[in-house]
């Protein structure tokens, strides 16, 4: 296999040692260079995918791109062949996204966008979510093709995943239509490398009540906004107890049950006014086999038994719900093979389910059966002065050298 050729190759130190310092992490020059190109979601993401697009050259690895309508912004996926040319089944992918989110306004002691060492810590925006991981995962790539790979592994560089997953959606569907079919999918998000086999489904809606205004020595004569939205909350909190005391449990979740509130309501504008608006915002947090269409389902039927008195008394009277948000849940189960290697590549027995949501539900939904396990923990992200511990860095080079030995010949 060629060594890398162009002046802009990174030398990368031999991945059988272990990391004590930060300068000897294997992938440590790979976290700096994608560090130091910065990718915040709202601009381009080109110019790193250029930069990883003439790495993987240099080893003869191809990738393609699955471009935003604007194509400013891409997704990248690349396949290092099996020794028998399969690069089509039974692979495994290592994915993670390349946008990071804004250091607008945040007070930080470095440059962000410089990969800085500060005693046993990395800091910059993206070194734990999540640029590490796929830095460590591509460092990866000379030992995997010295040694031979018994089946394929595929590197999936989303974009725009910080602003909904939304880049992700076009290289599933692009690698779906391929006919490419993965045994499975880990990204590496910040679980400090504990293995996260599922998270939770969430979606949220806004309610609309309108009623009818009165003088409010007149209530007969009105409809009172707040208080139908207020028996509809009620209702909300009654199906949050009821989901608590008697709905589905998951105790590997820090709550073990789907949970339902409302975060937000406004209405009326006077105490002597009978008030004509009220909203309020809800959401559901489910696990994944429960039905978030059925409590949505539920709570508009318990509503809308309030309209014929609200029309008696004035017809343009209503309760709407609109859809605000909305991500799948996904549950991998512990037994499926892409877990089973994971678990084998981790140095911890410790498997969790996490409530904050990724692309792996829609790897998931498209058939990819996908875990989650990367460096850095979920609270050092999106803050000023992100970092992550070298010891958790040194994991991951553990966890990729580990899948080294169960992917490769030799
Ligand atoms: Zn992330």
């Amino acid at each position: 296999m060629n060594a890398p050729a162009t002046a802009d190759a990174v030398r990368l130190a031999d991945p059988s040692t272990p990391a004590r310092s930060a300068d000897e992490l294997f992938a440590w020059p790979i976290i700096r260079r994608l560090v130091g190109i910065p990718t915040v979601s709202r601009d381009s993401n080109l110019a790193l995918l250029d930069w990883v697009r003439g790495y993987l050259a240099d080893f003869e690895v191809t990738s393609t791109l699955t471009f935003n309508d604007e194509r400013t912004k891409a997704n990248l996926w690349a396949t290092l062949p099996a020794r028998d040319g399969n690069t089509t089944t039974g692979g495994v992918v290592l994915s993670g996204h390349t946008d990071v989110v804004p250091v607008d306004g945040q007070p930080w002691d470095t440059d962000p966008f410089e990969a800085t060492i500060r005693g046993d810590r990395i800091h910059g925006r993206g070194v734990t979510d999540m640029k590490s991981f796929s830095a460590t995962g591509l460092a990866m790539v000379p030992e995997l093709l010295r040694r031979g790979l018994g089946r394929p592994v595929h590197f999936a560089l989303s974009y725009d995943e910080e602003v909904g997953c939304i880049g992700v959606r076009r290289l599933i569907a692009d690698v779906s239509a391929k006919g490419i079919t993965p045994m499975g999918c880990i990204i590496g998000e910040p679980t400090g490398m504990r293995l996260v086999l599922a998270h939770k489904g969430k979606r949220s809606w806004r309610a609309r009540v309108r009623g009818h205004e009165a003088h409010s020595s007149l209530t007969p004569r009105g409809v009172n906004a707040v208080q139908i939205a207020c028996e509809i909350v009620s209702y909300i909190g009654r199906r949050a107890q009821a989901f608590r005391e008697e709905g589905a449990r998951d105790e590997a979740y820090d709550v073990p049950f789907t949970t339902a509130h409302v975060g937000v309501i406004h209405g009326g504008t006077a105490v002597n006014i009978v008030p004509r608006d009220c909203w309020f915002d809800f959401e559901l947090r489910h696990l994944p086999f429960d039905d978030p269409e059925a409590f949505a389902a539920d709570v508009e039927r318990f509503a809308h038994g309030f309209l014929a008195d609200m029309h008696a008394v004035a017809p343009d009277t209503f309760i709407a719900f609109d859809l605000l948000s909305t991500l799948p849940g996904m549950d991998t189960h512990g037994g499926s093979d892409i877990a089973k290697l994971a678990h084998a590549c981790n140095d911890g027995d410790d498997v969790g389910k996490v409530s904050f949501g990724t692309e792996a539900s829609l790897f998931h939904g498209a058939g990819i059966a996908t875990v989650i396990c990367g460096p850095g923990h979920i609270e050092q992200a999106h803050q000023p002065n992100e970092w992550v511990s070298v010891d958790q860095l040194a994991r991951c080079e553990s966890f990729m050298r580990r899948l080294a030995d169960r992917v490769c010949i030799v």
